[in-house]
């Protein structure tokens, strides 16, 4: 007889890389990955993956993962057993209390932990160190969109569902490379294109989907809301609005309409470099459309005007009458990483509770004291930048960041890493020694995605479940066990003893998530917030009655386009946008330990062949950028797919320096930076 071999085991999980929320089965034999594959019934996926996704787990096994505790030393970063590292952390967090009082410690949470281990987080923060200075990673990329869509609709997520969109005949991407940044959604736009929609796609660059579109609007970067007033001109006067819409479910129309007269396509032709004829156009696709979408990414956001910039989106939709009505599908952002939107959805901010109400709040904070049992600070708390500059200045005694590489991936990043020398006590939950573990003075060795047990939300809402498929290395744990290990250090329990535990006692915090739990999920596979009710459905398409803001309406808004933190001057005379590549994810830290690095091994700089000319480049040669801040060294990419006077580059090798380029100025109303627009110039590698 032939022994028949069983067969491995196959966990169902959620993608840990970018926002689309893949669900994926994993296969392992003797606790190693042996194959990702794309679940057939994945609700965003439908047996679907990338490149990311399906292949880029090579660094679960990497020899540089960290297995124990690290703690400095003489010697530097020494290995540690966790009592010692745990009895550390407390010594110092108490320190810096007794030295500054709570509002002396801050905590970095991550887009990468599940949305338990976020709910932790702040809960640690805010019960055991009595402070609001929790922050996450939404910070620097879709902030503005939180805070954009709440003042126009009313909740901080997109508007519909993916399956909506794809009902569209009349796509807008606006600021997004769906196709290699999030490429299971850029193939269904492409398929739905393919199909009939008409796409108009707006971006500095020739982006994957451009080639497809009926118009690409090339806006000069930092444009953004100019653009989108040039098309509400046209929309309103053309007569292409929703009058009983506006009439009824909108607000703010007349001030609109005022300010809508200063951008008439001829004058928003000079602000943006975009022909009024383009312009005119791509206006009228979205304005005679049945059944719009708007569809956006981090072109939008990360500017000094990005939420500005969300809201002038918004102002399309509720013009058009495309939101709230099944006539169109709203304006839906493209979230970069895994869990961007659950870790804000757990309230790892400064300002909100788990369910985004305000600390500010009396009634809010109220509801989580009869929970957690103790008093919530009332003041909002210090935001990620402000963190670094309260280091800077001397008034942070203890900074834990977690699964955050911030020295490589915040702006300006030679301040960021001077922010954490200055600071008594820096705590790094880390996969590697990463830049931000170098300049930590103890380092937490923690679980990656595929080790772990809990949610993620990913961008149209979708609670999902992520379970472990292997064990983490050596003595590292979840970051869900490490905080609960560093309260019992300090004295308390946390409570929660299990993720299914935490998202239990964050569904009694928040209507939002009243409805949802562990065992719904494993039993319905994925459920979108809001869902106040265990026995309905979640609401995947909002506001069919009302808009969730005080009046019950959308709110158009009438702000100007002010010009971006820099403009290209005789010294810097060009402008560099960052972004996301195919291949590589975030700082690369994972993607580039695997098989990913084949397939992309360096980063280029894309410069246009004028601009190559112009500064004696060639392709494939090394070329320096430089601004006012710092210095990269990449290799030079000649081509036509950025525009002349731009070059673009990514952010997954930050060896090359590029966050040591970028400028400091950051949205004005949520401190998201402005990655996309610094004045830099080039040089052959060698000159300067
Ligand atoms: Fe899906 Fe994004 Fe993961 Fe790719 S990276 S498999 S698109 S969730």
């Amino acid at each position: 007889t032939t022994a028949v071999r069983p067969a491995p085991p196959m966990t169902r999980t959620t993608c840990g890389y970018c926002g689309v929320g893949c669900a994926l089965d994993v296969v392992a034999e003797e606790d190693r990955i042996a194959a990702v594959l794309p679940a057939r019934d994945g609700p965003v996926n439908r047996g679907h993956a990338c490149v990311k996704g399906r292949f880029a787990h090579g660094y679960l096994t990497s020899p540089e993962r960290l297995t124990q505790p690290l703690l400095r030393g003489e010697h530097g970063l020494e290995p540690v057993g966790w009592d010692e590292a745990l009895a550390h952390i407390a010594r110092g967090l108490r320190a810096a209390i007794r030295a500054g009082g709570p509002d002396a410690v801050a905590a970095i949470s991550s887009a990468r932990s599940t949305n338990e281990e976020n709910y932790l987080v702040q809960k640690f923060m805010r019960v055991v160190i009595g402070t609001n200075n929790v922050d996450n990673c939404s910070r620097l990329c879709h902030s503005p969109s939180a805070a954009g869509l709440t003042a126009s609709f009313g909740l901080p997520g997109g508007t519909d569902t993916f399956d909506d969109v794809e009902r569209s005949d009349c796509l807008l991407v606006v600021g997004a490379n769906p196709v290699e940044a999030h490429p299971v959604i850029g193939a269904r736009l492409l398929r739905r294109v393919l199909r009939g929609a008409r796409l108009v796609v707006a971006d500095p660059r020739a982006v994957g989907l451009a080639p497809h579109a009926d118009v690409h609007l090339r806006p000069r970067p930092g444009t953004n809301v100019a653009l989108c007033h040039g098309l509400a001109h046209v929309l309103l006067t053309e007569g292409l609005v929703d009058d009983e819409f506006l009439r009824h479910r909108a607000a703010g129309l007349p001030e609109l309409t005022g300010l809508l007269a200063d951008y008439p396509p001829d004058r928003v032709a000079d602000l943006t470099g975009v022909p009024a004829a383009d312009l005119v156009a791509a206006a009228r696709l979205y304005g005679r459309a049945e059944r719009p979408a708007i569809v956006y990414g981090l072109g939008v956001t990360e500017h000094l005007h990005g939420t500005d910039g969300v809201r002038a989106l918004a102002n399309l939709a509720i013009l058009r009458g495309a939101v709230g009505t099944g006539r169109g599908f709203g304006v839906n952002p493209l979230r970069g990483q895994n869990n961007v939107q659950g870790a804000s959805d757990m309230g790892a901010l400064p300002d909100v509770l788990p369910g985004y109400g305000k600390v500010t709040d009396p009634a809010v904070r109220a509801r989580a004291e009869e929970v957690w049992g103790v008093p919530v600070p009332p003041r909002p708390g210090l935001r990620i930048p402000e963190m670094f500059a309260a280091a800077r200045a001397g008034r942070l005694g203890a900074l834990w960041v977690i699964g955050e590489d911030v020295c490589a991936t915040d702006p300006d990043a030679n301040r960021v890493a001077r922010a954490l020398d200055i600071c008594p006590l820096v705590v790094c939950d880390e996969l590697f020694l990463s830049e931000t573990a170098r300049h930590a003075d103890v380092v937490l060795p923690v679980a990656s995605w595929l080790e772990k047990d809990g949610t993620f939300v990913n961008f149209d809402r979708r609670f999902q479940r992520v379970r472990p498929a292997v064990a983490p290395p050596g003595r590292a744990r979840t970051d869900f066990d490490t905080v609960r290990a560093v309260a019992e250090a300090m004295g308390t329990d946390l409570g929660c003893p299990t993720p299914a535990d935490a998202l239990a006692e964050c569904a009694r915090m928040s209507p939002h998530f009243a409805g949802l739990s562990h065992r719904r999920l494993d039993r319905e596979g994925a459920v979108c917030w809001p869902c106040p009710d265990p026995d309905r459905p979640g609401q995947a398409t909002l506001y069919r009655e009302r808009f969730a803001t005080a009046d019950g309406r959308a709110h158009l808004a009438a702000v100007p386009h002010l010009p971006p933190g820099e403009q290209p001057d005789g010294d810097y005379p060009l402008v560099m946008v960052t972004g996301r590549r195919w291949a590589h994810y975030n700082s690369g830290s994972m993607t580039r330990r695997g098989g990913n690095l084949a397939l992309d091994p360096v980063d280029h700089l894309d410069i246009h062949p004028d601009d190559a000319v112009r500064y004696g480049l060639r392709d494939g040669e090394p070329v320096q950028v430089i601004s006012r801040y710092g210095r990269a060294r990449l290799i030079a990419r000649i081509g036509g797919e950025t525009a002349p006077g731009q070059v673009f580059c990514s952010f997954h090798f930050p060896a090359s320096g590029v966050n040591r380029v970028t400028s400091d100025h950051a949205d004005t109303v949520t401190s998201c930076p402005e990655y996309k627009v610094t004045a830099v110039r080039l040089a052959a590698d060698g000159a300067g």
